[in-house]
């Protein structure tokens, strides 16, 4: 994908903090980090999130992000790490390559994450069914 900006990275066209790099994936500094050390991780190949991505980069995406969320974790001195993943402009996705956000926490940090609220009467019993349905 000629203009895609992660795959410019990947390139070398635009300069990152490289952190990891392997044959199948990439690790860099984000350029406006939540906390010092979020990085992120993405397949070499161009897909555009967790619905177009194949299983096997998934699944090197998904080792890379093991390793690298205890070195994170150890190398900022913090205590936690989030891991997250925007899928489509609607859900926060801003960059069309498939990345996975490894973000480290401190304790009282303040970060919030987001809000929850039980389901009403019978309606996790609907959904669980419309879900098995689409497997
Ligand atoms: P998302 O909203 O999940 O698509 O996240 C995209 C992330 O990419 C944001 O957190 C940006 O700060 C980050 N980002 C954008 N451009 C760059 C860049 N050139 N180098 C590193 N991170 C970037
Ligand atoms: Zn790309």
């Amino acid at each position: 994908m000629s203009d895609c900006l992660f795959c410019k990275i990947i390139r070398g066209e635009i300069p990152s903090f490289k952190v990891y790099e392997d044959e199948k994936t990439l690790a860099f500094l984000d350029i406006s980090p939540v906390n010092p050390g979020h990085t992120l991780v993405i397949p070499k190949n161009h897909s555009k999130n967790i619905f177009d991505i194949s299983e096997e980069d998934w699944v090197s995406v998904g080792k890379a992000v093991r390793t690298l969320a205890s070195a994170v974790e150890k190398a900022v001195g913090a205590d936690g790490i989030n891991i997250n993943m925007n899928n489509r402009p609607d859900a926060g996705q801003l960059v069309d390559h498939t990345h996975v956000h490894l973000i480290p926490r401190k304790k009282g940090d303040g970060l919030k994450l987001w809000p929850q609220k039980p389901y009403p009467e019978g309606e996790a019993e609907s959904i669980v069914e419309k879900i098995r349905l689409e497997i």
